[in-house]
């Protein structure tokens, strides 16, 4: 018995978010709105005449379509992924030789620095600025002093919830010779996207996932939006079947509807400015406790002293939000979810 598992999958753990029975989950950043009633009928309808005995179209090509027409791009710059988590990994894997570097920043979704280390690409982590906002004359710098080959980030930033405005990032896309992997996962939230501009750049990469505005999270449907020269390699490399017939099936109904989606998109931005609000009334009363940071996105992100107690205190009451060191990420939730967080909130600060 001599076979040992290498040092870079020896000691990782199966992905576990918080588990067990919480009776309302503001912990994933997920849509709280279920699925408009007409895009369920008519994908019940879909489903109900698939063809289970034939592999899924692997161009995705009426999905990308029907995604490209809700964002009037070309269908033709569009990829798609089981999730955008299968992008990332893929373009970690396909898009780096041996040992080129890649940049990711910090704080930032933790999902970057997995796949770079499962790829075994050199990851160098520039840290953000004091006040968590990412400084793009520090990543010019960073990517030339390393001649990293590829830099990543999410825009606006899950955990942060601050956006880096389109100028900003249009300056670093032109600076760098990095490829630059820009994650819009959130930006249906915000209004800075570069979606419009890709052919404009030989070096970008925007990710678009269908897991958060798009209330999608359970088909696992995720975007890469580049050039023609970028998107003929990422459609060479991806796995052929990556997105089965049913989530071809479930995306087209989601981005063909497209008020609906608009409409949820807007309900989730008043549930996110409420429950901002709410905790903005809570930092005047105890700012030197707490601080909320301005948000873009569907969730809060807040600093607490205490915020391992406050954890524990919410997930005792039964409400599972995130916790990260000194920080709090809340998603918005419905109305009520909101209301009682903030009720929470309220009591464990005048404890
Ligand atoms: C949620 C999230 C994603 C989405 O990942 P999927 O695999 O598409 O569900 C991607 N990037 C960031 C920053 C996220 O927060």
């Amino acid at each position: 018995m001599a076979y040992r598992l290498n040092r870079k999958i020896s000691d990782l753990e199966p992905y576990d978010p918080i588990s067990g029975n919480y009776r309302i989950r503001l912990d994933a950043n997920e849509s709280f709105l279920p699925l408009p009633e007409e895009v369920r009928q008519n994908l019940a309808q879909d489903i109900a005449s698939m063809p289970f005995n034939r592999y899924p179209d692997p161009c995705c090509t009426k999905l990308c379509k029907a995604f490209a027409g809700y964002y009037s791009i070309d269908p033709q710059l569009v990829t798609a992924g089981n999730g955008s988590d299968e992008l990332i990994s893929l373009i970690m894997t396909a898009f780096l030789m041996k040992g080129e570097k890649v940049i990711t920043v910090k704080p930032d979704f933790s999902m970057y620095q997995f796949y770079a280390s499962i790829s075994e690409a050199p990851c160098v982590v520039v840290d953000k600025e004091e006040d968590l906002s990412i400084s793009v004359d520090q990543l010019i710098a960073a990517c030339r002093n390393e001649n990293a080959k590829m830099i990543i980030f999410s825009n606006p930033c899950n955990p942060t919830s601050l956006g880096l405005a389109a100028d900003e990032v249009r300056r670093l896309i032109r600076c760098v010779n990095a490829l630059v992997v820009l994650d819009e996962a959130y930006m249906d939230f915000w209004d800075q996207s570069l979606l419009g501009e890709v052919e404009q750049y030989d070096n970008l990469i925007i990710l678009r996932t269908s897991s958060k505005a798009v209330g999608g999270a359970a088909i696992r449907l995720g975007f890469a939006v580049a050039n023609p020269v970028i998107t003929r390699a990422l459609r060479a490399v991806k796995s052929p079947y990556n997105v089965n017939s049913f989530t071809q099936q479930a995306g087209i109904q989601l981005f063909s509807h497209k008020e609906a989606l608009q409409k949820a998109c807007g309900e989730l931005i008043s549930a996110r400015e409420k429950l901002y609000q709410g905790i903005s009334e809570l930092e005047q009363k105890f700012p030197s406790r707490l601080h909320v940071y301005p948000t873009c996105t569907n969730f809060v992100f807040l600093r607490m002293d205490q915020a391992k107690e406050a954890f524990d205190f919410f997930l005792e009451q039964g409400v599972a939000i995130r916790f990260m060191g000194q920080y709090l990420r809340i998603t918005a939730g419905s109305p009520e979810e909101n209301q009682e967080a903030l009720r929470l909130l309220r009591e464990f600060m005048n404890r």
